[in-house]
């Protein structure tokens, strides 16, 4: 396979990086410490490019962007460790909305999103259903012209910061469960809502949502009633597409190559000359360009009108588990000075690796845990029989 790229996404690689450099400051990588992925700036700063709309498929009337150049953007500001969970969620959102919203929608919300003044978050996951989201029991209940929501969900990340939550409803508990879902934009000062932050081991800050008698009017549904798992699927599509370019490693392996170069055993050897750690760095970066392979051949399926789909899980599987070895290992590499972490005044690299190490599990159960990922591929892939 040959992925080498067309001269116009090497030259948007290049105008990346330069971007990243004027633009992407220590300040807003530390900033996310506070558990917020998130940087005001930054974002704006992107969607002035156009590069949020440049994301969204030409078809629903995007930017229409080469996948193979939106992998090189993401691939480029995930090397950089730029914080940038609103992006994926605008790029999402708006996708969901062009494609399934209304005239209403489509005027008042999708350019707030696109050009980086509003923010969304996703409201699928409630306490008793993530993976199996179809279980939303949270309902929406038709008035006049109006619907009523009443229910509660967990890991609405983003939700304290954000305008919008794409909120997933149960409109019709008589049915089968994926035949009674409704979507709704709910602005997130509608009066009933409220947030309460969940702090995570990673660091990242999500929130649990509770809606209480939240009314909103019909111009805000997405989608038909009753026709919201179409929707849900339109969402995981443009998040796999999202999730296809993963380079979480490669900022632990340069500092773990940093560690072991600056330090020596007892015995006076630098830590890197020691074979054992030669092989697990090499290891580490085989992983990381296995990764790659992934994620390129995902986008240039893409890029030729192929709609992946296993391929996606693939890729996400892939990326977050070796992320999660490599934090293991170099975590167990640096001993007792893994323990300290940003706080700490000599932690390495700010405490880089033991943040890394909270951080990767949760690349495993988000936008689709582990476990769904390897069904999906059985059945998908392999062609084994349904478990579910
Ligand atoms: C930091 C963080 C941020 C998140 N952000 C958001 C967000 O912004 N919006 C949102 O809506 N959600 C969000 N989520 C929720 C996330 O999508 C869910 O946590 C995830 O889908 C798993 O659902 P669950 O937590 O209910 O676990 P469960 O679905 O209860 O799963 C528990 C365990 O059982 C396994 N399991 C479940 N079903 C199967 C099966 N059929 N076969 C094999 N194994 C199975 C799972 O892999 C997992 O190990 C976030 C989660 C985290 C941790």
């Amino acid at each position: 396979m040959d992925f080498s790229f067309p001269p116009e996404a090497i030259a948007f690689r290049a105008e990346v990086r330069r971007f990243l450099k004027d633009n992407l400051t220590e300040e807003m990588i530390a900033a996310t410490h506070d558990g917020t992925i998130h940087s005001p700036a930054l974002h704006k700063a992107m969607a002035e490019r156009g590069w949020l709309s440049g994301a969204v498929p030409k078809e629903l009337g995007g930017g229409g962007r080469d996948p193979l150049e939106s992998v090189v953007l993401i691939e480029e500001l995930q090397l950089a460790r730029a914080p940038i969970d609103a992006m994926g969620v605008a790029i999402v959102m708006v996708s969901m909305i062009l494609e399934h919203g209304n005239q209403f929608l489509r005027d008042t919300v999708v350019p707030r999103l696109l050009s980086g003044d509003a923010l969304g978050c996703f409201g699928y996951s409630e306490p008793e259903s993530g993976s199996d989201v179809a279980a939303a029991k949270t309902r929406a209940v038709r008035d006049g012209d109006e619907w009523v929501i009443n229910g509660s969900k967990m890991w609405t990340t983003m939700a304290h910061v954000a305008d919008y939550v794409i909120l997933l409803t149960r409109t019709d508990p008589e049915v089968t469960k994926h035949k009674g879902l409704t979507f709704f934009l709910v602005p997130l000062d509608t009066p009933g809502i409220e947030i309460q932050p969940v702090p995570t081991m990673g660091t990242e800050r999500s929130n649990a949502t509770f809606y209480d008698d939240v009314r909103i009017s019909d111009d805000w549904r997405v989608g038909d009633v009753n026709g919201g798992w179409a929707v849900m699927k339109t969402a995981l599509k443009y998040e796999r597409g999202i999730a296809g370019g993963q380079f979480p490693s490669p900022p632990v392996i340069d500092a773990a190559v940093d560690w072991a170069s600056s330090n020596t055993r007892p015995d006076g050897t630098r830590v890197i000359d020691d074979p054992a750690v030669r092989e697990k760095l090499i290891r580490a970066m085989i992983d990381v360009e296995v990764c790659r392979g992934f994620a390129y051949h995902t986008a240039s399926l893409a890029s030729e009108g192929v709609m992946f789909g296993v391929e996606g899980s693939m890729t996400k599987l892939f990326a977050s588990e070796t992320y999660k070895k490599h934090c293991r290992w170099f975590h167990d590499m640096l001993g007792v000075e893994g323990l300290l972490t940003h706080h700490e005044p000599d932690a390495h690299m700010g405490g880089l690796i033991e943040e890394n190490l909270r951080h990767s599990p949760v690349t495993a159960i988000y936008g689709g845990t582990s476990e769904i990922n390897r069904n999906m591929i059985a059945e998908g892939h392999l062609g084994l029989p349904r478990t579910r």
